[in-house]
């Protein structure tokens, strides 16, 4: 297997906090890559270091087998990045692209200004000021910023957010098109699992400055099926609460949820039985039973679970 990047056990601090922890994953060459994680898990900390813009205190990490802080000239040649919520300046959207395009060194700046206008839809924007589009259009023109030069690595910290839903899939669409067509290796983060489950092939999960899970979606969906999801209805709603309470504390669950006077629970699949047990004893019905999606992996991930 190709691999455009590596982390190996890279850990950063600022100040007192620790944003990663000994961080190590892999991006094969040529799949749309998710990284994941809850607000602060340290998602910008691993792109802004994986394009040079930051050094980390610890660990090893190649981008196309080259370090980004030693070599950054080297690596920023071949990637595009798109930084969290970019503020565009008080400039024609032709003239920062035009600007990239120079810093680039590119030959033709003009012809490479119009195929990432087009790419992204933006051609009806060039003679307006970059930073009075409204968000959908500034962050369509942000991803054109990061396509200057055809990068073969596209790195895109939060690609969607700020968005409406709308504007939200129309960008996630676009990258899916492009990554297809230009056969290229992207890497986004997103901090909601099921905006990005069917976009990505490959998967990262972080979380607290630790990565929890990595691999193809294939393969984890096949863990994840090691989940059991089951609703119970509680005979009388005084009892939810406590019978909930009480679930928590069984072994393999990782997931109660109330609603109204039925409970979710999310549970391995080798300790159902157990559960289920449990409920049936305290007259409870089953009202549905299914095995875990990635969402239910994701979150027994996110507490602390093994996979
Ligand atoms: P989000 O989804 O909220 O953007 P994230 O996963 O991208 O979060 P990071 O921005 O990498 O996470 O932050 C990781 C941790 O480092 C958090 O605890 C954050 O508060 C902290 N942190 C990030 N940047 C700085 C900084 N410049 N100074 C101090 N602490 C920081």
């Amino acid at each position: 297997m190709k691999v455009d990047v590596e982390f190996i056990n890279v850990a950063k601090s600022y100040g007192s906090v620790q944003a990663l922890r000994g961080v190590s994953f892999r991006v094969p060459r040529g799949v749309i890559a998710g990284l994941v994680g809850p607000n602060g898990a340290g998602k910008t900390t691993s792109m802004k270091i994986l394009v040079g813009a930051l050094r980390r205190d610890y660990g090893d990490v190649r981008v196309f087998g080259y370090d980004p802080w030693e070599h950054p000239d080297k690596v920023r040649r071949s990637i595009g990045f798109l930084p969290e919520k970019p503020q565009l300046p008080p400039i024609k959207v032709a003239h920062l692209l035009g600007y990239a395009a120079k810093l680039k060194q590119i030959q033709n700046i003009e012809k490479e200004v119009l195929r990432v206008a087009r790419i992204t839809g933006i051609v009806h924007l060039l003679d307006k000021k970059a930073n009075t589009l409204s968000a959908g259009w500034s962050q369509r023109a942000a991803i054109a910023l990061s396509l200057i030069g055809e990068p073969s690595l596209l790195v895109l910290d939060e690609p969607a957010s700020n968005l409406d839903p709308i504007a939200r899939k129309e960008i996630y669409e676009l990258l899916q098109t492009y990554a297809k067509d230009q056969k290229i290796t992207i890497l986004l983060s997103s901090h909601i699992l099921a905006e990005i489950q069917s976009l990505v092939d490959y998967l990262i999960v972080i979380s607290r400055g630790m990565i929890v899970a990595e691999g193809y979606i294939s393969d984890l969906l096949r863990k994840a099926q090691g989940l059991v999801v089951a609703v119970f209805h509680v005979p009388s709603k005084k009892l939810t609460r406590i019978i909930a309470r009480e679930l928590w504390g069984l072994e393999g669950v990782v997931g109660v949820e109330v609603l109204n006077q039925d409970i979710r629970v999310k549970v391995s699949l080798e300790k159902y039985d157990t559960v289920k047990e449990f409920m049936l004893k305290r007259n409870c019905k089953i009202i549905e039973e299914r095995v875990g999606d990635l969402t239910d992996l994701y979150i027994k991930l996110i507490k602390g679970g093994e996979l």
